[in-house]
């Protein structure tokens, strides 16, 4: 099928390699020229793993242009995936996407057979496409799920497709449309393999509202499982608990899944902030309360200063000290740097006067680009932005950070006693110990603490009492099965 992009962004550009990689010939569509000409140099504005190998696979399928003219008349599918960012008070700021829409209605062709809406847009936003047109071509809302980090495995091994249609013609154009991913029959490229066992992909038919909604409630739940863990971890810390055993434990119960109960600098990203700000608008306009997503969001941006309390803390006044930070994508895989955790622990250690040396993998270009009021000294290695630190602060789980030869960086620190916070609970913490460096992290008690809280299995006289009340259940309670879909 003859398909165009509109908006070249993590989502667009991953979207349209894919359908490109699956045989479709595709236009991307961008009005930023500069980025335009990138791609078209073979240069590409973000990273993203394996993107580039990914399009050197596609070849003269895919091509980029930033004229309306040269992308949507001959186009049989149109999909949207222009930015949606929030607005100040929260909703979403739809004037890329109407704008986009109102482009496109403009030069549509008598071959469009449906629009693709793949942007997350709020409920309502769809049929406002569909009764901007008057019924052709069919509109559609495709919501994307796609992971930056693993935009291309994502895009090619989802874990279902939602469709929200409202006229078989738009259904059955998508099905058409993702065929080889529905059936799993392209060649899997030789870099990302299928997974095993994967031979069919869901297809989810919905109403519009229904798929707007369900994109927003599965990144809703998913920052609400990182803040859970994040209130646990909270409470591990005062009580003498591990979070990281306590999320194992959780984890190993089917019903609740060992992912995104990962305790820490909590989540950022351009998604799940502004997603869950447009739920709440959303649910302010119609007069609903949200408490869960309301606490979610509270719990998660108040992780990003007690990371500083925990400095403070430590090193009491902070004024004049230098700390280091690990990372500033607001997750590895990526060069993003929206609503990152790490920015705003980098603003606020700079607001109180501290000096803040900074290293990441990817994202330092970014950072100065987009951040010059931020006055962050930038470094080209962890060890050397560690040199002269009074603590290591790990804001991004970058792979390379975990594996950090804790030695080496103990000797760029002349001092005594120097500090690594682990904001992501992911470092080997005996590593970090056994050289000599004293370890901190959200919802671990310290070493020093752990010696004089009670070890699990030598339970204090108090825990006994509570442990032989536990132990005498009612004699005729009636035994609890299962509960599947919980
Ligand atoms: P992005 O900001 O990286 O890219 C948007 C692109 O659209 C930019 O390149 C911009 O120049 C272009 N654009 C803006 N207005 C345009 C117009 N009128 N015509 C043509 N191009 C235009 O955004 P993104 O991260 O790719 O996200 C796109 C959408 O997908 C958003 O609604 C987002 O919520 C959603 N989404 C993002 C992710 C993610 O991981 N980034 C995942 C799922 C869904």
């Amino acid at each position: 099928m003859r398909v165009a992009v509109v908006g070249c962004g993590y989502v667009g550009l991953a979207t349209g390699a894919t359908l490109a990689y699956l045989g479709h010939s595709v236009t991307c569509l961008d009005t930023d020229e500069v980025k335009v000409a990138g791609f078209k140099g073979g240069r590409l504005p973000l990273y993203q793993p394996g993107l580039a190998e990914f399009l050197t696979l596609v070849g003269h399928r895919l091509r980029f242009v930033s004229d309306y003219r040269e992308a949507i008349p001959e186009a049989e599918v149109i999909v949207i995936a222009v930015g949606t960012p929030a607005l100040p008070g929260g909703a979403a700021d739809l004037r890329q996407f109407r704008g986009a829409v109102g482009a496109v209605r403009q030069h549509l062709g008598l071959e469009a057979r449906a629009i693709v809406v793949k942007s997350t847009v709020p409920i309502g936003a769809t049929r406002e496409v569909a009764l901007s047109g008057g019924g052709s071509p069919s509109v559609v809302f495709c919501p994307e799920f796609l992971r930056e980090g693993s935009a291309i495995s994502d895009s090619l091994y989802p874990d279902r497709i939602v469709v929200g249609t409202e006229d078989e013609r738009g259904l059955e154009t998508v099905k058409d449309l993702y065929r080889p991913i529905l059936e799993q029959t392209f060649e899997p490229p030789a870099f990302l393999p299928r997974p095993d066992g994967l031979k069919s992909v869901p297809l989810l038919a919905v109403s519009w509202a229904s798929a707007e909604l369900s994109k927003y409630a599965a990144n809703a739940f998913l920052a609400t499982k990182i803040s859970f863990i994040n209130e646990m971890a909270t409470l591990a810390e005062k009580t003498g608990a591990d979070v990281t055993d306590v999320a194992r434990a959780m984890g190993l119960d089917r019903r609740i899944g060992d992912r995104f109960l990962e305790a820490g600098l909590g989540w950022g990203g351009s998604c799940f902030g502004k997603d869950t700000a447009e739920l709440l608008a959303t649910a302010r306009a119609n007069d609903v309360s949200l408490p869960i997503v309301q606490a979610a969001r509270e719990v998660n941006y108040s992780q990003r200063s007690r990371v500083v309390g925990l400095l403070r803390a430590e090193l009491g006044p902070l004024g004049g000290r230098a700390v280091a930070l690990l990372g500033l994508a607001f997750k590895p895989g990526t060069d993003d740097l929206r609503d990152a955790p790490a920015m705003d622990v980098a603003a606020e250690l700079l607001a109180e006067g501290v000096r803040v040396r900074a290293h990441d993998p990817v994202a330092i270009a970014r950072a100065r680009t987009e951040r010059p009021d931020l006055d962050i000294e930038y470094c080209d290695s962890p060890e050397e932005a560690a040199r002269g630190a009074d603590a290591v602060v790990l804001a991004t789980e970058w792979p390379e950070y975990l594996g950090l030869d804790w030695s080496r960086v103990k000797a760029a620190w002349p001092g005594v006693g120097p500090i690594v916070v682990d904001g992501r609970n992911a470092l080997d913490r005996e590593a970090v110990e056994g050289a000599g460096l004293r370890y901190r992290a959200f919802g671990r008690v310290s070493a020093a603490r752990a010696a004089v809280v009670p070890e699990a299995g030598v339970p204090s006289a108090i825990d006994e009492a509570a442990v032989a009340a536990a132990d005498k259940p009612p004699l005729r309670r009636a035994p609890r099965r299962p509960k599947g879909g919980r």
